[in-house]
């Protein structure tokens, strides 16, 4: 059996492994267009200099080797025939596979905005990005970050943490985080990166990039009239999924391509997995892509048990929208956090730990009490049994009966 996985990372690496665990036989090719292993989690650190490419490497020395991957780094996959099912890669190579695994991620894109292209913008997706970043950003006056979601407010944090004098964030959404935090928690995230010097801009979108006559940019205008100086100007604000090698095919497509709950997507023998899908998500009924790292971990890992014969579901996926620590204030947020039902109530509760600490922590509830979301700040160490909760349905009266003894729930008036 030849599999042949497009991609090397999260989704990717994940795949590999459990075909491996699966079928100790099979050929494995690994095509990717990145010619190195790198978690794009730490991109904002490698960015910033605080971790080399080297130390953004997550998997050990001698990986492919020890999982008989044939990995095939450097590579970029053009097309694919999927009637004589070979993939085609930039340096001519045809490859041959009974399976093909799709896990293309996803590529920044830029705000259509006057001005905006050109000199001086910067995303950060790749290693190739980060390592722009890093050679520009300290020369620069004045970064304007565009977009609070994981990627923004990591970097933000990251630039005040090697004493960047001057960084704006900017956020269409009332809060930082809006597929992560609701409008309690993101409040609270908002103060905690103004009181470390980030400058926020929430409720605001970018109108135009103002330009210098020598093209560098000048500043940022904004739709509420304020004019931002900007000389480094990150857009983290819009991605697309790479999706473009399965639509030629004809595979269902909405903004990711269309996965069911094996990671198949419409062509016979073709999955996908990772940034590059869209899934039903249990928890919001709705069909929508993760585009976070576990996600992308566990749908590979599907991926590969049903690629190789098995048949594994993504059902118990769960809802988890983001794990994350910004500026020491760990965040777990799972479930409806965002455009939940009108019908449930939200519910905000002091969630005091076995010290006395607080760690504050919002909750949907639906009319019979089942907890639809929520969000741990502080002390995370109770989200196993929050996502277990939101997933099983369980009711906000039996989840406290089930708490690590000394974890209290208290609403708050
Ligand atoms: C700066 C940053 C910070 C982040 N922080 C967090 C965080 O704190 N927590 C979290 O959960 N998630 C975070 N994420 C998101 C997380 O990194 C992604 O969800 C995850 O990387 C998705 O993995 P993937 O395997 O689906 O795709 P990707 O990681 O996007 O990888 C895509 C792969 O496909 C390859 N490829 C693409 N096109 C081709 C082609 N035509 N031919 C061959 N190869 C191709 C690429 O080389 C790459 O190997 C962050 C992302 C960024 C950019």
């Amino acid at each position: 059996m030849n599999y042949v996985i497009i991609g090397n990372s999260a989704a990717g690496t994940a795949a590999a492994e459990t075909i491996r665990q699966q079928d100790p036989a099979g050929a494995v090719i690994m095509l990717s267009k990145d010619t190195s292993f790198y978690s794009r989690c730490q991109l904002h650190l490698v960015a910033t200099g605080q971790r080399s490419a080297q130390e953004a490497n997550f998997l050990p020395d001698g990986w492919a080797e020890r999982h008989g991957v044939d990995l095939r780094l450097g590579r970029t996959v053009t097309g694919i025939d999927a009637e004589r099912r070979l993939v085609q890669c930039d340096n001519g190579e045809l490859v041959a596979y009974d399976r093909l695994l799709l896990t293309t991620g996803s590529r920044s894109t830029l705000p259509p905005i006057p001005g905006m292209e050109g000199e001086g913008i910067y995303g950060l997706r790749n290693l190739d990005d980060a390592e722009q970043l890093r050679q520009v950003f300290r020369d620069k006056q004045h970064i304007v970050i565009i977009g609070a979601g994981l990627v923004g407010c990591e970097l933000a944090e990251a630039l005040k943490e090697v004493g960047h004098p001057s960084v704006s964030l900017l956020e269409m959404a009332p809060h930082p985080l809006p597929l992560q935090l609701e409008e309690v928690t993101g409040t609270r995230l908002r103060e905690l990166m103004q009181q470390h010097g980030v400058a926020m801009y929430c409720g605001d979108g970018v109108t135009a990039v103002e330009r210098n006559a020598d093209g560098t940019p000048a500043a940022v205008l904004l739709k509420s009239g304020l004019r931002l100086p900007a000389d480094l100007i990150v857009a983290a604000a819009g991605v697309r999924a790479n999706t473009e090698l399965l639509t030629s095919l004809g595979a269902e497509c909405n903004r990711g391509i269309v996965i069911d709950e094996g990671c198949r997507t419409s062509l016979p023998d073709i999955f996908a997995a990772g940034d590059v899908t869209e899934c039903r998500d249990v928890t919001l009924d709705r069909v929508m892509s993760s585009a976070i790292w576990p996600a992308a971990r566990k749908q590979g890992r599907v991926a590969g048990i049903n690629m190789a014969g098995g048949l594994a579901s993504l059902q118990e996926h769960t809802g988890l929208r983001a794990s994350v620590s910004l500026f020491g204030a760990s965040m777990v947020s799972v479930g409806a956090v965002f455009s939940p039902d009108p019908t449930w109530q939200k519910k905000v509760y002091d969630h005091t730990d076995s010290r006395g600490r607080l760690c504050g922590k919002v909750c949907y509830t639906d009319n019979d009490s089942v907890l639809k979301a929520a969000i741990l700040w502080g002390d995370i160490s109770q989200a196993g049994l929050y996502g277990e909760a939101v997933v099983n349905r369980r009711r906000l009266g039996d989840l406290a009966s089930s708490m690590v003894p000394g974890y209290r729930l208290q609403a708050v008036a």
